[in-house]
């Protein structure tokens, strides 16, 4: 049925600010799409948004979970009812979407708006549906909410984290201002005020012990700190995790961390890690117990408190993440303590419910030990232990999510990492969050339909069939940076042949999908360049094993390495989200050149 938008918009019930914000969104993008202002009206309005109790339960469909809404299409116009506020919002994007706009990445490159078609014939399904989640806390880590945060930029992700159907934003403070100046930083800059428009809750400071128990008092109580080779040291890199068996310590850090909860009322899930990369203390209390036994208590004594004088937040620390990596033996987790679980670097070729998935024992441990208040750390959209290139990782969502559902798994945490490949990421974003609010839908299926919205028609297919190959072939993008065989290359190559080359033409005559589609050809361009390395390593191996010379072979593959590497500072230099520069000279130099220095070596060494 066919939306008339100059019949406008009305809100039906209480206002309240994220019901205007849905309005506002509504009407805003009604208006770009139509080309004509929508009106706000009173009554026999195009869409109305409002809590389901503003519409009486008559006509609308309901699905149990969180956040949900449900939304009535007919001749009378289109009723969006939500369960709860954000509901209403989701809501709002539902039918958006349904009208041809997609969100695939946050707003930070000019050249790539989000894709809000231009039509005045805006045809919805006639009919009725409901939509929830059965997962409670759904967190957007998106990358600008980490250390030093870009205001600006922690808002467009924070508007495109809801987009996707996140209702919480996860905040991982830096370690040297202190917790309080940062969340100042955070209300006067605007973020909180955008995050409460929007119904959003707030997860974090995440690594932050060395807040609340400050390296400053070091001096004062060195016993408070942890022993690493029998002397006391502070948090820091190449220090150790503070004293966790030591009760005064352990009391001032319940001291400073409640008075953190207390000032912060956004703060909806109270997580806190010990810093990263550091140790246990080895004092020898502290090693005669499981580190989750110490840290376990710890949390226990928090929450105590906060069960006073903040009731309702939950307190959530690390599990299966260094240095707690076991359950606890003997402590019992505190019925208010949540865990968030991660499994740094894995492999997403498999997922939790598979039998083969290397870390599943060590996951339902966690699952019993407490007793599913887990939170499960997503690094699909990470780029820093995972590919460079990333694919869709759907096969890994298909599996994860069965298991989240078998398991009645209530937490969600997308840890998108590092900044700058804000773009490269972006689509397991997407799958992850709206995946995990609507549970029906297929992720390869889902990649496949915003491929084609994203690039337009001629394109889209071609690259919905190219997504579609990585999602399907997850190896392909791991062999890329690991390593590849003369397979993968030949992969590679055909897809530039068959499907790449064409989209690129295909999108040429409209500027907006060429940018797109340039940016997956530069993606690829730099996948054949870094398996032209491992090309050249397997020769240069294959010649030395055979006993012949290969230093013309090795200069080559120095030149070549060395454009490589400033190929990625050109990709990186166009601020496109398609690589992280502070990356290059450090993690990727390490893979694609380190190699010849040890090959060097060996045949200047060999007789
Ligand atoms: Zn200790």
């Amino acid at each position: 049925m066919l939306i008339d938008p100059s019949r406008g918009v009305s809100l039906a019930g209480a206002a309240s600010p994220p019901l205007e914000f849905a309005i506002g969104e509504l009407t805003d993008t009604l208006s770009a799409m139509s080309g004509r202002p929508v009106p706000r009206v009173q009554k026999d309005a195009a869409v109305t948004v409002g809590r389901r109790s503003a519409f009486g339960a008559a006509g609308l469909p309901r699905a149990d979970g969180f956040d949900g809404y449900a939304i009535s299409a007919g001749p009378d116009g289109v009723r969006i009812a939500g369960d709860n506020e954000r509901g209403c919002i989701y809501g709002v994007y539902d039918l958006l979407e349904r009208l041809g706009c997609l969100w695939l990445a946050p707003d930070q490159d000019p050249l790539d708006p989000p894709h809000i078609p231009k039509s005045d014939r805006l045809d919805v399904p006639e009919g009725a549906w409901a939509v929830a989640s059965p997962v409670r806390w759904r967190v957007c880590n998106a990358s600008s909410w980490f250390f030093e945060m870009d205001t600006d930029i922690a808002i467009r992700q924070m508007d495109w984290g809801m987009k996707l159907r996140y209702n919480t934003m996860g905040w991982q403070a830096e370690n040297r201002t202190p917790l309080l100046a940062q969340y100042q930083i955070l209300k006067d800059s605007g973020v909180l005020r955008e995050l409460t428009r929007r119904g959003m809750m707030l997860h974090g400071p995440a690594h932050s012990f060395d807040h609340f128990l400050p390296n400053e008092l070091f001096e004062e109580h060195p016993e408070w700190f942890g022993m690493r080779d029998g002397a006391r040291v502070k948090q820091v890199f190449g220090g150790a995790q503070f004293c966790w068996s030591n009760p005064d310590a352990r009391r001032a850090f319940v001291d400073n961390a409640e008075a953190f909860a207390l000032a912060v009322p956004e703060l909806s899930v109270f997580c806190t890690l010990g810093f990263d990369g550091g140790p246990c203390c080895q004092c020898p209390r502290c090693a005669a117990s499981e580190p989750a036994d110490l840290v376990m208590g710890l949390m226990a004594e928090l929450a105590e408190r906060l069960a006073v004088s903040r009731p309702g937040l939950p307190v959530e620390t690390s599990g299966g993440y260094n240095p707690v990596h076991e359950p606890p033996q003997n402590a019992r987790i505190h019925k208010d303590v949540r865990v968030v679980w991660a499994h740094w670097g894995r492999w997403h070729g498999e997922g939790y419910s598979d039998a083969s998935y290397a870390w599943k024992d060590n996951l339902e441990l966690w699952r019993d030990a407490v007793d599913g208040r887990l939170t499960l750390t997503q690094y699909y959209t990470d780029n820093f232990a995972e590919p460079w290139v990333a694919a869709p990782y759907s096969r890994a969502i298909v599996s994860d999510r069965k298991w989240v559902l078998e398991n009645g798994v209530d937490g969600w945490y997308m840890l998108m990492w590092p900044k700058d490949y804000w773009w490269n990421h972006s689509l397991n974003a997407m799958l992850g969050g709206r995946c995990l609010y609507d549970v029906t839908l297929d992720p390869y299926e889902l990649t496949k339909q915003i491929a084609r919205r994203y690039f337009g028609p001629g394109a889209g297919e071609l690259l919905a069939e190219y997504w579609d190959e990585w999602g399907r072939n997850v190896e392909l993008a791991y062999a890329v940076r690991d390593g590849s065989k003369p397979a993968d290359r030949e992969t590679l190559a055909r897809q530039r042949r068959e499907l790449i080359e064409p989209a690129v033409a295909a999108a040429s005559a409209d500027p907006v999908f060429a940018h797109r589609a340039g940016k997956v050809e530069k993606l690829h361009w730099m996948a054949e360049r870094l398996t032209r390395v491992h090309a050249m390593r397997e020769e240069i191996e294959a010649l030395k094993s055979a006993g012949q010379p290969c230093e013309a072979e090795l200069q080559q593959a120095r030149e070549y390495t060395g454009g490589v590497l400033a190929f990625l500072h050109e990709l990186a230099d166009l601020e496109q989200g398609l690589v992280d520069r502070k990356e290059i000279p450090t993690f990727m130099r390490a893979k694609i050149v380190d190699w010849l220095e040890e090959v060097s070596d060996s045949v200047r060494t060999s007789p």
